[in-house]
């Protein structure tokens, strides 16, 4: 492709469709390619390596003010402003033997956040901590996460090895009823559904994957028993992973160091930019004046409401990485704003090429085998797919242990005892790695979740999500959801997540304050939300002509109200504060108990 002939931009957008047609036409089923019903055939992919089953211990019958649903960031974040508006009664409720949630699980050699830690890491002006490195490894995050567990006093109320099955509403009492699988059944009036945007390990329908008589696990189910704690006992095996997504470019640097054999098992390839890491510069850190991180979230929440190109050039002086360098070069954001619509998608689209055209000269760079830099080569427009940050995942491409098995979009065909097969032929493995993903989004739907009236929430999604802020939904009185649909989706979540818990804490202070037993959205404010999220859905075919993925659902396109809040981050947030101080605009309440 010759970047001076006019039909350059167009040839290389047909090439992504081309490459996205191949994907859908192989898995037209979309998300139902997946399954997260691991029990119990694929049980093994679901069971916690990091802990035992729970001690025996005595069921619980008791009553609490607030109880959370799960122990990450989103537990955490809304429990801490609850400490702070005078809420003593808190219960936490983890399937884990920890807080930390994501970063309890995650534990796979290399795990590490993909955002600057000085933004991902929430709480840090309250903590007093400032990060080590720019990009925080996942010890370092589940320490913080730990640590704002003990500095709030949440470790003694919380409740792990537990999982909630059910959540039923009491009407006549005002309160929800809480089960577990350890027989608890624990009243609780407002109840947070913190059960996580990725927390539940998905693994692909590929027939015979329980014939396999090698050992396999999921990334987030991490066996160091197997691997060794520095991956020794991979030296004399050959070892699969199936996935080239965000955990998997993490992974595969340290398996290439330790496995005897390593096979990537590629159907779409990441898109790899330059991560630019190193520890905390400590004149930096200690030139920090108090509230420095609240400073920085402003910003954040200020730069959505800036154009893409805008964003591109704020984002530089972060030195957030080198695609978004590449991308703000070819812009004038003064002269950008003065285009007509079409001519700025035009300039938006040519900026965002030009950058994947950055990314695969980097690969051409990087890796030495012509055929092996052209399968790596990723043909879709940038975000189309999580991006990925890293220094050595292309390198590894260098060492002669590492093969790449490019399945051109079709992926694996079917797993039998020896290992996969792709593209007719057996690949024998001692052990394969599933870094196939998440559910994502499913936030509080993973109990059995009953509203008035014996309405089930699922049974309400059916036709539809209907929610007020993506945290609300009438019929479910005093149940708020934490980072599921119809809410704002950041890049950094943890942004988007503090912004809920900020919300969730005010709600339930204000029903506190004024004696209401309960609060409810509107059958009105729901509507407008719901509208809302209609309105902003579908501005542009982006995400209809992406190679499909988790941020578009697998390719199904007619998803309506069933997404995010595709607004700016400052109008969520702006919405959120504008219900916080017109309450009953936006809620019915119910006299306290
Ligand atoms: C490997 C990996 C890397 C990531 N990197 C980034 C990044 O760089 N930047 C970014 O913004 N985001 C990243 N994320 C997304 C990450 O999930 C969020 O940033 C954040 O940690 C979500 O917090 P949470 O509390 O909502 O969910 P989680 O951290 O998933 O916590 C939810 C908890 O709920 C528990 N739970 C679920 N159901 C039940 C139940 N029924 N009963 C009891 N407990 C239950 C789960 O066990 C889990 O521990 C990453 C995710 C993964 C998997």
């Amino acid at each position: 492709m010759n970047k001076n002939s006019p039909d350059y931009y167009d040839e290389i957008k047909q090439r992504f469709r081309k490459e996205r047609d191949v994907r859908i036409e192989h898995r037209p089923e979309g998300r139902k390619q997946y399954t997260t019903d691991l029990a119990p055939e694929l049980d093994q992919y679901a069971i916690d390596p990091q802990s035992e089953i729970g001690a025996a211990r005595r069921p619980l019958n008791d009553r609490v003010e607030v109880l959370c649903i799960g122990g990450g960031f989103s537990a955490l974040l809304a429990a801490v402003r609850l400490r702070e508006k005078g809420v003593a009664s808190i219960r936490i409720v983890e399937r884990g033997a920890d807080v930390g949630g994501t970063w309890y699980w995650n534990r796979y050699p290399g795990v590490a956040c993909d955002v600057l830690s000085y933004d991902y890491l929430p709480l840090l002006d309250e903590m007093a901590y400032v990060p080590e490195r720019r990009y925080s490894s996942g010890e370092e995050i589940l320490g913080h996460c730990q640590a704002i567990a003990r500095r709030f006093d949440l470790y003694d109320c919380a409740l792990f090895s537990t999982t909630v099955t059910a959540t039923t509403w009491i009407d006549d009492r005002k309160v929800w009823k809480v089960e577990t699988d350890r027989g608890d059944c624990i009243e609780a009036q407002f109840v947070i559904c913190a059960n996580g945007t990725m927390s539940q390990p998905k693994i692909p329908n590929i027939p015979g994957i329980e014939a396999f008589k090698g050992h396999s696990f999921h990334t987030a189910r991490w066996d160091y028993g197997y691997t060794g704690t520095s991956l020794e006992n991979l030296k004399d095996k050959r070892v699969g992973i199936i996935g080239t997504g965000a955990s998997a470019v993490q992974i595969v640097p340290e398996l290439a160091r330790s496995a005897r054999e390593l096979f990537v098992i590629q159907r779409t390839p990441s898109s790899i930019d330059v991560r630019e890491e190193g520890p905390t510069d400590p004149e930096w850190a200690k030139s920090l004046k108090p509230g420095w991180q609240a400073k920085r979230r402003e910003e954040a929440i200020a730069l959505s409401e800036l154009s893409w190109v805008e964003r591109m050039t704020r984002a530089q002086e972060d030195g957030v990485n080198a695609a978004v360098k590449a991308a703000q070069q070819s812009l004038d954001v003064a002269e950008f704003n003065k285009l007509s619509r079409e001519e700025r998608i035009k300039r938006q689209e040519a900026a965002n090429i030009d950058h994947m055209m950055s990314v695969h000269k980097r690969i051409d760079d990087v890796v030495r085998d012509r055929q092996t830099a052209e399968a790596l080569k990723p043909w879709y427009m940038f975000m189309c797919k999580r991006p990925c940050i890293h220094n050595e995942y292309l390198p590894a491409f260098n060492a002669p242990n590492v093969h790449l098995i490019d399945t051109k979009g079709i992926g694996v065909n079917a797993i039998v005892p020896e290992g996969p097969v792709v593209d007719g032929q057996v690949l024998a493995l001692d052990l394969l790695i599933y870094a196939t993903g998440f559910d994502v989004q499913k936030t509080g739907t993973y109990n059995r979740i009953t509203g008035i009236a014996g309405l089930e929430l699922s049974e309400k999604y059916k036709d539809g999500i209907s929610t007020l802020f993506g945290i609300h939904s009438r019929g479910f009185p005093n149940l708020f959801i934490m980072g599921g649909l119809q809410a704002s989706y950041q890049f950094n979540i943890t942004d988007m997540l503090q912004t809920q818990g900020d919300h969730i804490a005010e709600c339930i202070a204000f029903a506190r304050e004024n004696g209401h037993g309960s609060i409810e959205p509107t059958a009105d404010a729901e509507a407008m939300w719901v509208k809302k999220v209609i309105d902003n859905r579908g501005k542009t075919s982006w995400s209809e002509e992406c190679t499909p993925g988790y941020y578009n659902f697998e390719g199904e396109s007619n998803r309506r109200q069933d997404g995010n809040y595709n607004g700016t981050f400052r109008s969520y947030v702006d919405s959120m504060k504008e219900a916080q101080s017109q309450m009953s605009d936006y809620f019915t309440f119910s006299n306290g108990q």
